[in-house]
């Protein structure tokens, strides 16, 4: 017998509304895949500098139930917003592609507990109504670089920037290996 099939699958649509308030300790695995803009995400809306029509997320989701019943999601992201560069202020495009897997336990503590040594993990509070949009956008969130700035060569201030203490990465790499 294959537990994992025990569950029908439900279709999940890939919209804020859908996606904010979903029961995952429903006997179903649910799949979905859809495009999330970017005026979806309050919070990420915040960090923008200018808002093209097409920046947003593709997503795509699945669940299971892994032994025990433990439910489990893969989420896989991919899509682009603007940054300002902190050192030109001009827009700069933010490109995120990323595979998450989400295991779902049953208390705020066992989630504190649960490993950290795999980025790619994660733990959320199973319930009957768990909001992946907020788990989605703090996903796209933690990705944000603090301080993006254009590669030295792109960016406006390349010049001006040079000798700030902005040093090249590849150019101390280097120096590193002699
Ligand atoms: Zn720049």
């Amino acid at each position: 017998m294959n537990s994992h099939s025990a569950f029908p699958i439900t279709q999940l649509a890939i919209t804020p509304k859908s996606l904010g308030k979903v029961d995952i300790l429903a006997p179903v695995s649910y799949i979905g895949e859809g495009f999330l803009s970017l005026t979806d995400f309050a919070r990420l809306q915040l960090e923008t500098s200018h808002l093209d029509a097409q920046d947003g997320f593709y997503c795509e989701l699945r669940t299971h139930h892994q032994d025990g019943g433990v439910p489990v999601m893969e989420v896989s992201l991919k899509g682009q917003m603007q940054l300002a560069c902190q050192r030109c202020l001009q827009p700069l495009i933010f490109e995120f592609s990323q595979k998450k897997h989400f295991v779902f336990v049953k208390t705020e503590e066992e989630a504190d507990e649960f490993p950290l040594d795999d980025e790619a993990q994660e733990a959320l509070v199973a319930s009957h109504h768990v909001d992946l949009l907020e788990a989605i956008e703090d996903e796209i969130l933690l990705a944000i670089p603090y301080a993006p700035k254009h590669p030295a060569g792109d960016c406006q201030m390349s010049q001006a920037g040079e000798g700030l203490g902005d040093e090249n990465p590849f150019k101390v790499l280097k120096s590193l290996k002699k």
